[in-house]
């Protein structure tokens, strides 16, 4: 795997790559590598002659300091599970390369889904999210960008961005790596105690709830139950359990007809904050 630091560098290989028409695969990640990521990986190494890793803690897409400080970092790991999995380029920038002083992001229009959900509670994250995915598309030009529905909001997002730039890339977009126990796997459950990691099925658990329910129980029922079964579960704190149109993330009531609908949770327990989401039709 060839590790590559500087955008200049990194762009002259890929120039030469694209030039000799070989599909690149992208996979964009912020490091502390499970086996989410790497199922991530695989898809791309399957389905392109070439797959880029990036890992880069993106300082503008957190709103919380201390969130940005406590983000979990295991780069030797990382590098070791990446040869494994058989990546060809990790590309691994500083904060510098990635935001020079000539670059001067326009804000982006995400609509509602800038304000929903993840939006409502994490002010800014998603115009911080577009700023670093619009610098690494421009930079690595991927054939195929590969993405998580763990972040169903941030996929949603992402699509959007690459609506608004016009951009050929294509969205591959794969599914919720579980543990055994179906606790999604995150970088952040690194951070939680053994007994945190256990208590956390209770998300999982009352996704499966929801899907279970949604055609006997009205959704205000759902929701009320799931919130007080998070709570007695271990979780310190709600910032919320949503019922939405898959397609557009707006809440449902019970009377919107919507064909596509997904459960979305999050929730804080041991400090930290986890999400996951199920689509139940
Ligand atoms: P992150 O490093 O958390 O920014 O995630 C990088 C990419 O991996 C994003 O597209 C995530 O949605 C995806 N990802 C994170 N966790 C999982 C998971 N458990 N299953 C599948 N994809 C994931």
């Amino acid at each position: 795997m060839i590790i590559y630091k500087k955008v200049i560098d990194i762009s002259i290989f890929l120039k030469n790559k694209r030039r000799s028409k070989q599909d690149i695969g992208f996979v964009p990640t912020m490091g502390a590598l499970h086996k989410g990521h790497l199922s991530l990986l695989e898809n791309s190494l399957k389905e392109n002659s070439l797959t880029v890793c990036s890992i880069f803690v993106n300082p503008t897409q957190f709103n919380d300091k201390a969130d940005f400080e406590k983000y979990p970092t295991t780069i030797e790991d990382d590098i070791a599970a990446l040869e494994a999995v058989g990546c060809d380029v990790l590309f691994l920038p500083s904060v510098e390369e990635i935001y020079p002083d000539n670059l001067s992001p326009e804000p982006y229009d995400l609509g509602s889904l800038e304000t929903l959900l993840e939006g409502k509670y994490r002010s800014g994250h998603f115009q911080g999210v577009c700023q670093v995915v619009d610098r690494l598309l421009d930079i690595v030009q991927p054939t195929t960008i590969y993405l998580g529905q763990k972040d169903y909001q941030q996929c949603m997002v992402i699509q959007k961005l690459i609506q608004l730039k016009n951009s050929n890339t294509t969205v591959f977009i794969c599914p919720t790596a579980r543990e055994i126990t179906g606790l999604a796997m995150s970088s952040r459950n690194i951070r939680l105690s053994q007994h945190g990691k256990e208590a956390a099925v209770a998300i999982y658990n009352s996704l499966l709830f929801i899907k279970g329910n949604s055609n006997y129980l009205s959704l205000a029922d759902l929701k009320n139950k799931v919130e007080t079964k998070l709570l007695q579960s271990g979780f310190d704190s709600i910032d919320y359990v949503e019922i939405a149109d898959g397609t557009t993330l707006e809440s449902i009531s019970d009377n919107t007809s919507s064909s596509s609908k997904v459960a979305l949770i999050a929730a804080f327990i041991e400090g930290v904050r986890l999400i996951d989401n199920m689509v139940i039709s």
